[in-house]
């Protein structure tokens, strides 16, 4: 006995997708359930595997399957395949566990030659639609079993419908004339006669399938989709059923529930008279499915009724396919279907609220990186529709950072500063950004560069304000002198409007309607449930009381970093710091830092004010300060004129500066070793405000964090220093504060060595970019160059800057918090850094034990969705 080959769909189910593929299992559950199916039968991946393993053979007994399973079908429906006084036509469709768009195209209606289809004429009394299911199963048949290129079939059929006719205008004769011409190209093409005999065309039919599972197409799809090769794909042999045989025919796709906005209502279309993927194609423009409520009423209530069912059996939204043959109803397809980040979310809640699903079920169904869309205003796809057909379409550069936006033209950072004051809305158009134009930046609704890449100072910055961002639009040529961009032969001029879609990368002239997130309730009900099943903590990495509060709203734990010198760029502070970093003696330097100090200080109170009773984690200086200095002769003759001191020293000054390597160079915890005052400033800003704040009755929980930390005696020296000014500020204002001392690990040595470094630090905080950048010894800066295309070309899966590198950079994680919990057992070790807002990346947090994750304030919903599911995961395995 062979192996069994061939399941009747009266045989399969839901259960079977690895055996039947997604389509098979699709069908054969649907007529388990007494839904109408055309029947038919599946031949097994293993079948399509086995043909590989055999040097392309059918595997022994299955075409002996084939030929009994036909002979099912044609009891089934009262037909006989060739048999021209009552001829059974069937379809032959692919159809692997995953579905793989564009991998194998169906061939309908196979069974046709010279003699069935004047049967078929015949026995329909309709010789036209006999003429139209002939053409399209020649051309089908010609395309993708002969693999003549389709282009020619549709240039026949073009020539013949002319500028103003459809496919529905053709007469018999002419559809007749069509096929011949299709028959022609085949014979000079393939160098073959069609096939006439049914069972022949039927043998190449499977035999089709199961190559085009290692055609180009699918090999392609796979990879970018990480799907196995050695899956195989299924073939469905399905009697067919007609939507082409007139007016009271039709076919059509639909969604149980509306896949971008979650409305619980059918959603879908259908076109009369028609077949196959017509409505895909768009050979017709095809109508709402609603009009098909007036038009076949009992038809469509059937429908409703199946969708509902199908539904309520799947326990999610499905994506139905359908054919009405004369009025009768037939289903041919149904599966998961996709949705986008709102949907998705909406679908979750009611499925829970109608009793369909349980909560741990609902938090599953979202992928988290799907809320982001939520998260951010948005441009409807028919407004951008629009847009392009206006000619306003300009380009399409990296999608930086999410989010959609509308402003007139800026070059220039302090313009941008200076117009949104005075209530203008800007987006700031730049070659590149640098840390100066911040302010700007800041300023501006969204940001557009022309060089840079997702790592970008312009990405990592706006993705951290949660700011629109389109980088690297390679196709602006940007004119500063002149105040415009060239790209694609049009000119903008600053002033003009644009719209830009971080999302998508996508730009246009013109302003385009924006819609605000709404964060309905569905959303934080959603959340909610998030919440209840995580076990990681998430919090913001957060610059301003600003950004906390968004923070806060988005449901953050606390802040898991702040970087003070974010603070530093903010209106005229930028001096005060610059003139600290010229200083020639301590003195001067102290003055300086004198100047900064309120201001700091006046940052951190509204920092633990927005956070009353949540954890905040400060990082003391940490880049490298030239960042701080001005570059361009004007800006340094500016500086140097409001500072009192000649340009030429300015100049000397920022020249001695200048470092090789910055990234690796004078800073982090070096700055504060070699120049304590600005520790011991930064420490007594943060203590002031920590006992003004508590003075006032807010909750304060200050973390002080020492950067770049690469040996245990450099973070001893800062510690003291913190713990020093702690005391004495402690002793001024009679106010007992609690805090604690901890340190970023974001240098190998850090990790390897986190036992001794657990000795003084009371926190660890991987900082996973510099860890990054360290341990594969990629500067970030520069990573744009080779990076992309590494990741082009499959030598890296991930950029490891966006996706933490598990394996490498994932295991001084683990091992850092290993080694530090060896010394300090109850160590709190959390991450910041784009990581804490990436969802594997969560998840591989939850995984080490880490406890918590920060992030950028827009990322927080993300986190705490992949949190839940990490531990949700756990959950299910324990189970
Ligand atoms: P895809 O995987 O691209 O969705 P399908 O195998 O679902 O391909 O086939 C595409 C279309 O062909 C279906 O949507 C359906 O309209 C039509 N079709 C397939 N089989 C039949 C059949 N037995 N009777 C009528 N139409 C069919
Ligand atoms: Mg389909
Ligand atoms: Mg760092």
């Amino acid at each position: 006995m062979s192996k069994k080959w061939v399941y009747l769909f009266s045989e399969g189910d839901a259960s079977m997708r690895d055996l039947l593929g997604g389509k098979g299992a699709g069908v054969a559950e649907m007529t388990r359930s007494g839904v109408p199916v055309p029947p038919g039968f599946t031949i097994t991946t293993e079948a399509c595997n086995t043909y590989y393993e055999n040097n392309k053979q059918f595997p022994d007994g299955l075409w002996d399957q084939v030929l009994e399973a036909m002979k099912d079908v044609e009891a089934k429906t009262s037909k006989k395949f060739g048999d021209p006084s009552n001829p059974l036509l069937v379809s032959v469709r692919s159809g692997a566990k995953f579905s793989m768009p564009g991998m194998m195209d169906t061939v309908l209606n196979l069974g046709l030659n010279p003699e069935t289809l004047a049967g078929l004429a015949n026995l329909t009394d309709n010789p036209r639609f006999a003429a139209d299911a002939y053409r399209r199963f020649v051309q089908l048949f010609g395309k993708i079993v002969l693999g003549v290129d389709g282009e020619k079939f549709e240039h026949v059929l073009n020539e013949a419908k002319g500028d103003t006719r459809q496919d529905t205008d053709l007469s018999t004769e002419e559809l007749t004339d069509i096929t011949e011409k299709f028959k022609q190209i085949i014979k000079q093409d393939a160098g073959v006669d069609f096939p006439t005999d049914p069972y022949e065309q039927l043998r190449y039919a499977i035999g089709a399938v199961f190559s085009s599972w290692m055609g180009r197409r699918a090999i392609d799809y796979r990879r970018l989709n990480k799907i196995a090769d050695n899956l195989g794909t299924g073939v469905n042999v399905q009697s067919m059923v007609f939507g082409n045989m007139g007016n009271d025919s039709a076919t059509g796709v639909a969604f149980s529930r509306n896949p971008s906005t979650g409305d619980p209502a059918l959603y879908g279309e259908y076109l009369v008279n028609a077949q196959g993927e017509d409505v895909v194609a768009g050979v017709r423009t095809p109508r709402p499915i609603s009009e098909l409520k007036a038009e076949m009423g009992t038809v469509y209530d059937q429908f409703a009724t199946i969708a509902k069912q199908l539904e309520a059996h799947y326990k999610d939204v499905q994506d139905m396919e359908f054919t009405i043959e004369k009025g009768k109803l037939w289903m041919l397809q149904t599966r998961t279907g996709k949705r986008t980040g709102g949907a998705a979310v909406k679908i979750a809640v009611d499925l829970v609220k109608e009793g369909v699903i349980d909560e741990a079920t609902a938090v599953n169904r979202v992928e988290p990186a799907a809320l982001d869309q939520l998260l951010h205003p948005t441009i409807a796809a028919a407004e951008k529709e629009a847009a392009r057909k206006a000619g306003k379409f300009l380009t399409t550069g990296l999608p930086a950072s999410p989010g959609a936006a509308t402003g007139t033209v800026v070059f220039d950072p302090d313009e941008a500063e200076q117009l949104a004051k005075e209530g203008y809305k800007v987006i700031l158009v730049r070659t590149e950004t640098a840390p100066e134009d911040f302010h700007g930046m800041v300023a501006a609704q969204a940001i557009l560069t022309a060089r840079g890449g997702m790592t970008s100072h312009a990405a990592v910055v706006a993705r951290g304000m949660g700011k629109p961002c389109v980088a690297g639009a390679g196709e602006l040529k940007i004119d500063y002198k002149a105040g415009e961009f060239n790209v694609n032969g049009k000119t903008i001029k600053h002033g003009d409007a644009i719209s830009l879609d971080g999302g998508t990368g996508e730009v246009f002239a013109g302003s385009l309607d924006t819609s605000e997130p709404t964060l309905t309730g569905d959303f934080a009900t959603f959340m909610s449930w998030a919440d209840k099943f995580r076990k990681l903590s998430v919090r913001a990495n957060a610059d301003t009381p600003h950004d906390a509060q968004v923070a806060h709203s988005f449901g953050a734990q606390g802040i898991g970093l702040c970087r003070t010198e974010h603070m530093f760029f903010e209106g005229d502070r930028i001096d005060a710091v610059r003139e600290m970093i010229v200083a020639d003696t301590l003195e001067e330097r102290r003055a300086a830092l004198a100047k900064i100090e309120p201001l700091q200080q006046g940052d951190f109170e509204g920092l633990f004010q927005e956070m009353d009773g949540l954890p905040v984690t400060i990082r003391t200086l940490d880049p490298p300060l030239h960042e701080f200095l001005p570059h361009g002769d004007e800006e340094i003759a500016a500086l140097a004129n409001k500072m009192g001191i000649a340009p030429s020293k300015l100049r000397s000054k920022i020249e001695s500066l200048r470092e090789a390597n910055p990234m690796l160079g004078f800073r982090g915890c070096r700055l504060g070793i070699i120049y304590p005052e600005i520790t011991e400033m930064q420490a007594r800003a943060i203590f002031k405000a920590a006992a003004a704040c508590k003075a006032r009755g807010v909750h304060i929980h200050p973390e002080v964090m020492i950067p770049l930390v690469g040996d245990l005696s450099e973070l001893k020296v800062q510690a003291d220093l913190v713990r020093k000014v702690a005391s004495e500020v402690m002793e001024e204002t009679g106010q007992q504060l609690e805090y604690m001392v901890g340190t970023m690990i974001e240098l190998p040595r850090a990790a390897l060595t986190a036992n001794k470094i657990a000795e003084v630090a009371e926190f660890f905080s991987f900082g996973t970019n510099d860890l990054t950048q360290t341990t594969f010894g990629m500067s970030r800066d520069d990573a744009g160059r080779f990076l992309p295309l590494y990741v082009e070309r499959k030598l890296l899966k991930d950029d490891p800057f966006q996706v933490l590198d598990q394996d490498g950079v994932g295991q001084l994680v683990q091992l850092g918090t290993e080694r530090g919990r060896s010394t300090r057992p109850n160590l709190k070790v959390g991450i910041c850094g784009e990581h804490g807002g990436e969802p594997s990346s969560v998840m591989f947090c939850h995984k080490v034990g880490l406890n918590y994750v920060s992030c950028s304030p827009y990322r927080v919903p993300i986190a705490r969705l992949a949190a839940a599911q990490a531990a949700l995961g756990d959950a299910a395995r324990d189970k």
